[in-house]
């Protein structure tokens, strides 16, 4: 039995894969089916995020709707605020700058959240068209957009009245938040927060297939999309106005598999109640914290009120051995977890402990193989 408690793709559960297995039409002849499906999915991640506009259910994995975003939005010559404290948040800069946006980055501490304040600062400042917000952090060394990975370290960024400074100092802001790695984990209420392009995708906590791009979209914000017209594999434009008594028309074959695994992994969560997975991801981070000081390791996040409830990152305890050891003796015992990347190589590794990972017996099975591990270096 391998134990796998990496921070995404998570594990699906059988039901979820089975799901996933069923036979299916195709979407372009069985339109009508296929839909019915689709405005279910779309239904229950309206009221999981507590979102009441339209989300986009897009195919391709999650990084699609980071560029399907940025792509639908922008144009050359725009002013982008981006709140870097992590790969992702120096991602969305490096993708905006390749848009030739003119690109401002708000920058903070990588062990710690953002200060909402000086972002507020920021937005009063320059007046841009869109501020980009990387909710659940995900930092490496790593520059270039080839390189983006799967890094959450474990730190949330507040969004303390970043939307409401958006609309009131600014023009025509968008808001725009990447909340692939904390959406069903932690508490989000995309209404309230005013964010205007939420981002997502099944592979983290709601532990589905990596093979949805998802997307809240505000009316505001199809507005400027419906301006740019953009085209692409990943643009938002084809989904404008999607819905039951509309023409059910997309640009591509869609992945109905995808959309039933889905479907099967936000039931879950609907059934055991959005407020108890919330709780329940809390209870165990914070056991997987406490467990994994008593055991002597270090963590990697200086402040725990921002510390993520959906995976934890610790310090390679190097003094002892390296995490090229260490990795390679996890595995021989049947753990794996993450390790990082860039400036954070070999000292950083990551436990996540979403959807079906956030299980206290399994975090306790992989915190005792750690130890025990690190105990025959000392
Ligand atoms: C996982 C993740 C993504 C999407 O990456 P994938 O390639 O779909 O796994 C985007 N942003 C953040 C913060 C993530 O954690």
């Amino acid at each position: 039995m391998v134990l796998r408690m990496v921070p995404g793709p998570t594990s699906m559960s059988a039901a979820v894969r089975q799901a996933y297995a069923e036979e299916v039409g195709s979407p372009d002849v069985e339109t009508e089916e296929f839909f019915s499906d689709y405005f279910v999915l779309e239904a229950t991640f309206q009221r999981l995020l507590n979102f009441s506009g339209s989300i986009v259910i897009g195919s391709g994995e999650g990084m699609v709707c980071l560029w399907g975003a940025l792509n639908s939005v922008l144009s050359p010559g725009d002013t982008v605020l981006c709140v870097v404290n992590g790969i992702f948040g120096e991602g969305f800069a490096g993708m905006a700058k390749d848009m030739k946006a003119n690109v401002i980055c708000v920058h903070s501490d990588w062990t710690q959240g953002i200060d909402p304040n000086t972002v507020i600062a920021a937005i009063k400042e320059h007046n841009p068209r869109l501020v980009t917000l990387v909710h659940c952090e995900t930092p490496s060394g790593v520059k270039s957009i080839e390189a983006l990975l799967m890094l959450e370290l474990g730190i949330v960024n507040p969004l303390d009245g970043i939307g409401k400074a958006i609309r009131e100092y600014t023009t025509d802001g968008l808001f725009l938040v990447d909340f692939v790695s904390s959406s069903f984990g932690v508490v989000l209420n995309v209404d309230e927060e005013l964010i205007d392009l939420g981002l997502f995708a099944p592979q983290k906590v709601l532990s589905g297939p990596c093979a949805l791009a998802c997307t809240t979209v505000t009316e505001r914000a199809w507005e400027r999309i419906r301006e740019l017209k953009y085209q692409g594999y990943d643009a938002l434009l084809p989904f404008d106005g999607l819905s039951p008594s509309s023409p059910l028309l997309l640009p591509y074959t869609h992945n109905w598999p995808a959309i039933r695994a889905t479907m099967a992994a936000a039931n879950a969560i609907e059934t055991e109640g959005k407020e108890a997975v919330i709780a329940r991801h809390a209870a165990v981070a914070q056991f997987c914290r406490e467990e994994a000081v008593r055991l002597g390791l270090e963590l990697y996040c200086q402040i725990i009120e921002h510390a993520s409830p959906t995976v934890t990152a610790l310090k390679v305890p190097t003094d002892k051995l390296s995490w090229e050891v260490m990795e390679k003796e996890l595995k021989a015992e049947g753990l794996i977890c993450g390790g990082s990347y860039g400036s954070l190589y070999g000292n950083v590794f990551r436990i996540g402990h979403m959807g079906t990972q956030a299980n206290g017996s399994l975090v306790k099975e992989a915190l005792d193989i750690i130890a025990r591990v690190i105990a025959s270096h000392t």
